[in-house]
């Protein structure tokens, strides 16, 4: 079974079921075809949490394998989905000290 998938890079790759792919674009190895890359806004709306504070997270090294892209003047972050639940959320509750 294949499977298709985007690199970091955003070039698209196919995966064989338990095998790897090196990407021919930047040379990233992948290994995990469950892997998806979500973005900020995904995984604000996973956690209930605005999306700030998730950038904000990976600004701060919280956010594993948190991947930083340019865009221009700014940048944005794409987060492995399996990354999600290993974030070290700073504060977890609701509870939030400055906006
Ligand atoms: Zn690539």
């Amino acid at each position: 079974m294949e499977r298709w998938f985007h690199c970091t890079c955003g070039y698209a790759l196919v995966l064989e079921e338990g095998g790897s792919v090196t990407c021919p674009h930047c040379g990233k190895r992948h290994g995990a075809p469950e892997r998806r890359l979500l973005s900020v806004t995904e995984v604000a709306e996973r956690l209930g949490v605005n999306p700030i504070t998730v950038h904000r997270w990976c600004e701060r090294g919280l956010v594993p394998e948190a991947t930083r892209e340019q865009h221009g003047r700014r940048h944005s972050w794409r987060i492995p989905e399996d990354s999600v639940a290993h974030i070290r959320r700073p504060r977890p509750g609701r509870r939030r000290k400055r906006a």
